[in-house]
């Protein structure tokens, strides 16, 4: 074995699970280290407490006063925790979070202190950040972005510093990252769902987003993360036979998690819950050393920073317990990749979740009504959908016979697809007769009961109704959520202003309101039913199917990624305020820069992998076969000895075309690679990184795996799969 492999295999077999020894409930470790509303009312004087309470709600702008008041209530709470630092945190395009931290510490003369942080310093800070993704938004040489505080996501404390969740925008006003769009997206749902709301219960004031998400991620012992530069570099193996046990026997899904392995989540589990975050499942996924984790679903912003926060942390404690997390979307060819299932759904101020049926009729139309309009906006921008979860680590997934396929569709289940059916035949035209409503609303009235024993659950679909919420299933693993959740928010919020609009037309025209809402959803029961789909997404014929239904396949993050600039869809963020199309265009180009990035990394890898250390091992495995048939000749004679060496002569050839044709392989990559740097434009290099170089990533794996199965084990210099997926 090659040294550094040698080393990784001994320091693994002498791992030991670390346990962290814990003296107190985890319930009472709930939220300790965030800046929670009890803990603000306890800090805050009354009157500046109530205001910070309807800042949050309402989104409003803090006044001054206010702002240091909460300062320095947040710094003395801080300080009890142990802070000397604070950062504003955010979310830049990058897909991970970033921070800058400065010390409370202020001196104010000699040898002398004090612990510093005003309004001013919580509200708005400018980071040099010009070296953060903004699509041309930014010039280098005006580097100035700003942070400034989202009120409406609690202060935290981790380790030493207090990190206050923030937006980042450009000096000129325009977002630079995840959070300030998904805030606008989840105004614009709130006001639209309100105004339908209002048909049904005139109380509602507020609509939330809600959002449970799943995280996946495989765990692999860091002598072995260390030792593969793939790994290092990509995040994924770039190299590496399938190991003759993989997940073929379904034996590690929902099976005893390791020791190992348990000790380092429940390490970062409590971490979590002393963060808020309300992580409450844990379980093995179907890949050997793939697990997931879950949360209680919470408002969507919220969550979300939760779900950033929960990535972090993990790759820090995985670090104390010896492992390496992997959130690539798929880390290692031939085993499950890792997604992160987003569940949605809306709620009200009153307390009623939108997408869970009712107890009477009344709730039930109103049910119906949400239900049916988020068809319709998955129908209408199927597109969006499939391009706000586009990027390079997730086209190894969608399509790809696993994880959800690139064909956008939703599944409802048997059930409620009958019940779709039966409102579009049974609400007639015309003025319906009493009877007839009073049909209709009695079987409205039944969905409850055949939700009940609605057992057939579809894995296969990217979009699955799952009783009381949608689930979206085709996030990967290491994306940012609010991509996904302003897209779903803001189509929502579309779709629920046209829909008001024309059922106020309908009442205008002296329909009663139930039979305007009932004749309007039936429209959009006939205008939707393409995008619906009970059957298995993974098979060829839904491929067929879904192309001539006329729904859109695209395989690809390039094609994917071309939504963003077609008029409907800069017309729709326009029209809900979420992004201008400046804006839209920055994130497009970003986007492409990503993926473009990606490969390129990836194809640096590959060359520098299959050139400077598997031909290398190769050439020495070749060299001892050599020696070997070299020496039976000599003592045998050149005929006896050919009948001798027959084994090695053939294993000879064999590994020699395999290198050769990797080794062909790589230069050609590097000379399709030179083509594609020279292209400027950011979409065309994409397509071509996506077609003529990324083509090669799979020839040369092919033959340097082969070469794996054919070189002695001693020789091979690096980890192989049956060792790092099953490490305990
Ligand atoms: P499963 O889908 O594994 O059977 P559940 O149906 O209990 O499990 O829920 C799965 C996920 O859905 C959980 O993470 C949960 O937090 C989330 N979830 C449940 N209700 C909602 C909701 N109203 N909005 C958003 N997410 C929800
Ligand atoms: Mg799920």
């Amino acid at each position: 074995m090659s040294s550094k492999r040698m080393q990784a295999y001994h320091d693994v077999l002498h791992r030991t699970p670390k346990h962290t020894e814990l003296n107190q409930k985890v319930s009472e470790l709930f939220g300790e280290n965030v800046f929670h509303s009890e803990v603000m009312r306890e800090y805050l004087p009354g009157e500046a407490y109530k205001k910070m309470k309807e800042v949050a709600r309402s989104g409003a702008r803090l006044d001054r006063n206010v702002a240091d008041q909460v300062a320095s209530a947040m710094k003395d709470w801080a300080l009890t925790k142990g802070a000397t630092h604070y950062t504003h945190w955010f979310q830049p395009l990058t897909g991970a979070t970033a921070e800058k931290h400065d010390a409370f510490f202020k001196p104010i003369g000699p040898g002398k202190a004090i612990e510093q942080f005003d309004g001013d310093l919580l509200v708005q800070q400018e980071p040099d950040a010009s070296s953060f993704p903004n699509g041309g938004i930014r010039n280098t040489f005006e580097a100035r972005g700003y942070t400034a505080w989202d009120p409406s996501s609690p202060a935290f404390v981790i380790g030493k510093t207090l990190c206050i969740p923030t937006i980042f925008i450009s000096y000129t006003g325009e977002a630079l990252d995840y959070k300030m769009p998904l805030l606008k997206a989840l105004h614009a749902v709130d006001e639209a769902a309100v105004g339908v709301c209002q048909y049904f219960d005139k109380n509602v004031k507020k609509v939330s987003a809600t959002l449970g998400w799943e995280q996946e991620y495989f765990l692999v012992d860091k002598a072995y993360y260390n030792s593969r530069l793939d790994l290092q570099m990509s995040g994924r193996t770039l190299f590496g036979h399938a190991s003759a046990k993989g997940q073929q026997l379904d034996d590690h899904y929902f099976g005893s998690i390791s020791e190992r392995a348990t000790a380092f989540m429940r390490d970062f589990e409590t971490e979590s819950i002393r963060l808020g975050i309300p992580v409450t499942t844990r379980h093995n996924e179907v890949a050997p050393n793939q697990f997931e984790c879950a949360p209680m679903f919470e408002e969507c912003n919220l969550a979300n920073d939760h779900n950033l926060l929960l990535m972090d942390l993990m790759e820090k404690i995985a670090r104390k317990h010896d492992f390496r997390v992997l959130l690539h979307e798929k880390p290692f060819a031939g085993v499950n990749g890792s997604g992160k299932h987003n569940n949605w759904s809306l709620g009200t101020d009153t307390g009623v979740n939108l997408l869970a049926p009712g107890k009477n009729p009344k709730s039930n139309l109103q049910f119906l009504t949400f239900f049916i309009n988020t068809i319709k906006a998955i129908h209408d921008h199927s597109g969006l959908l499939r391009a706000c979860i586009a990027g390079a680590g997730n086209d190894h997934r969608l399509g790809a016979n696993e994880a959800p396929p690139a064909i956008i569709s939703v599944f409802i289940g048997s059930q409620l697809s009958a019940m779709l059916d039966k409102i579009e035949s049974d609400v007639k035209a015309g003025k319906m007769t009493p009877e007839q409503k009073t049909e209709l609303k009695l079987n409205i009235g039944k969905i409850p009961q055949i939700l009940l024993d609605n057992t057939d659950r579809n894995r296969t679909s990217p979009f699955a109704f799952t009783g009381n919420k949608f689930e979206f299933r085709a996030v990967g693993s290491s994306a940012n959520c609010a991509a996904a959740m302003i897209v779903i928010n803001t189509i929502m919020a579309n779709q629920l202003k046209e829909f008001k609009k024309d059922v106020d037309a309908r009442i205008k025209k002296g329909e009663g309101k139930d039979e305007a809402i009932l004749k309007q959803l039936q429209v959009l029961i006939k205008e939707s039913k393409k995008i619906r789909f009970e059957g298995n997404g993974y098979g060829d014929e839904w491929v067929k199917e879904a192309e001539k239904r006329g729904l859109a396949n695209l395989r690809d993050t390039p094609r994917a990624l071309t939504v963003w600039h077609d008029k409907k869809v800069v017309n729709l963020f326009n029209d809900m305020k979420v992004l201008t199309p400046r804006e839209l265009e920055a994130r497009q180009e970003i986007e492409f820069e990503s993926y473009i990035y990606k490969l390129q990394i990836e194809a640096r890898v590959i060359g520098e992998m299959a050139i400077g250390s598997i031909m290398p091992a190769v050439v020495d495995y070749q060299n001892k076969l050599i020696k070997n048939i070299q020496g039976l000749f000599d003592v045998l004679g050149e005929k006896m000895g050919k009948e001798a060496a027959e084994a090695q002569i053939d294993l000879l050839k064999r590994i020699s075309i395999h290198l050769n044709t990797m080794k062909d392989a790589c230069d050609n990559m590097l000379a399709a690679r030179k083509k594609a740097n020279k292209i400027e434009d950011m979409e065309k290099k994409a397509v071509a990184y996506c077609d003529e170089v990324k083509v090669y990533f799979d020839e040369i794996r092919y033959h340097a795996d082969k070469l794996e199965g054919l070189v002695e084990d001693e020789t091979w210099p690096l980890p192989k799969f049956s060792e790092m997926l099953f490490t305990r």
